[in-house]
């Protein structure tokens, strides 16, 4: 299905798009991340979002895409983006809405936090892990999380190293049967 659809694109823009699994429940396929530039600036100028020009026009990539694949864009309305990954242009993953519902939709919290960068550390998202809360999808500090865990470790020396004596002493009864 997916590929039937991106089919009808114009190889230059095919060939700009990567696959990724999405990962919020009930859309359907994967993420159509487009590779070429961001656009800088804040949220409202477009930025985060990508351009690109097709046939002597400037558009957004997912505009574009929702359009070249057969889709058409009620007037007054905005595509908001339900996997809230911005580089995407699955056309399935977008959906027209009003300017109203696209702000009220920006700003709930697992909006806010998809847009996030870093974590209140400091940590640079990239490589965060993605977590399914109830909230909607959380994306979790590598660099927190292993902090965490050797900050544990220091403060329990002492009872892990108990535990892990307790561990071998009991296989050790287990195997001498
Ligand atoms: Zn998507
Ligand atoms: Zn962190």
């Amino acid at each position: 299905m997916r590929v039937k659809l991106f089919d009808r694109l114009p190889e230059r823009i095919r060939k700009k798009v990567i696959f990724a699994p999405c990962l919020v429940k009930g859309l359907k396929g994967d993420c159509w991340l487009w590779t070429g530039a961001i656009r800088k600036g804040g949220l409202g100028k477009g930025g985060g979002y990508c351009t690109t020009s097709f046939e002597g026009e400037r558009d957004y990539v997912h505009r574009l895409v929702f359009v070249l694949t057969g889709n058409r864009i009620p007037l007054h309305k905005q595509l908001d983006h339900l996997c809230r990954v911005r580089r995407c242009c699955n056309p399935r993953h977008v959906e027209p809405v009003t300017r109203k519902i696209n702000i009220l939709r920006g700003q709930s919290i697992p909006a806010k936090n998809a847009r996030k960068t870093h974590c209140p550390k400091g940590h640079n998202l990239k490589h965060a892990r993605l977590r399914n809360k109830p909230t909607g999808l959380s994306r979790e500090c590598r660099i927190c999380d292993r902090q965490r865990v050797r900050r544990y470790r220091a403060n329990h020396l002492e009872q892990i190293k108990k535990h892990q004596r307790e561990y071998y002493r009991r296989k050790c009864a287990r195997n001498s049967y």
